[in-house]
């Protein structure tokens, strides 16, 4: 039985309209971007390898804070856990806030999507800011293992094919003492994505933005980044096929910071 820690790595800003489809494109928010760490007796397994360190505060073009090496270690030794530790990593898909540090795990078997590697070297158009071949080639020199579809690389970890927002996106369904969890990677961003406000919302994000969302009477809204929008439909009927809806983890939510579950 394993648990699962959501660990920040920096922070990053965006559009709200990125964050879910049809949202305002001139409010910016500010999220986390987690590396997962999923404890159990056995092997060292993290989801995702956070983003680099940005330029001049941005990175593709997006306000970054923290990011790179030293922030993923910092993230990583909440745990206890140094990089070269960990035994199994899995990146859910491979954008430039979840791919950039995969590097620095050596002795990690890495696990992607055969699909997301084919799409992520020759990305649809307007997903070409998105993927950068220069994080992604150096993978073939690592113990790279490139999956396709639905795949158990653990006792009581699954990797689950969740097409919709990139080709070959992977959520990973995780064995707990209270039922399966779901690490849905950015097929959700954050719960409005499957939780939409029923009545108008106003929130303070983390950098102290404030949020209007106007109610969607949809059970699923998508993120305003996707390749495909009635793969990324089925996709979330499969996911809940996989685990009940509380136990859906998105990618990026700010309320999952400091929390283990279950
Ligand atoms: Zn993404």
């Amino acid at each position: 039985m394993y648990k699962i820690m959501p660990l920040k790595q920096a922070e990053i800003t965006a559009p709200v309209g990125v964050t879910f489809m049809l949202g305002h494109m001139r409010v910016l928010t500010t999220g986390p971007v987690y590396v997962w760490v999923i404890e159990g007796d056995g092997e060292k397994i993290v989801v995702d390898a956070g983003i680099e360190e940005p330029q001049n505060g941005f990175v593709h073009g997006f306000p970054v804070k923290g990011g790179g090496e030293k922030s993923l270690r910092d993230a990583l030794s909440k745990a206890d856990l140094k990089p070269e530790d960990v035994d199994k990593l899995v990146i859910t898909h491979l954008h430039f806030d979840h791919a950039a540090n995969a590097k620095l795990f050596t002795n990690a078997r890495i696990y992607v999507q055969k699909k997301e590697w084919k799409s992520a070297l020759n990305p649809p158009m307007h997903y070409r800011q998105t993927y950068d071949s220069s994080m992604i080639t150096p993978l073939e020199d690592m113990d790279l293992c490139l999956v396709n579809g639905d795949v158990e690389i653990a006792d009581g970890i699954r990797l689950i094919l969740l097409p919709g927002h990139t080709k070959g996106l992977q959520g990973v369904a995780v064995e707990t003492e209270k039922g399966t969890y779901l690490l849905a990677g950015d097929h959700f961003y954050t719960y409005f994505n499957f939780f939409p406000p029923k009545q108008p919302l106003e929130f303070t994000d983390m950098a102290g933005n404030k949020i209007e969302i106007q109610p969607l009477q949809i059970p699923f809204v998508p993120p305003g980044l996707h390749v495909d929008l009635s793969e990324w439909y089925d996709s979330c009927f499969k996911a809940l096929s996989i685990a009940k809806k509380a136990n859906i983890l998105p990618g990026h939510d700010p309320s999952l910071e400091g929390r283990v579950f279950p």
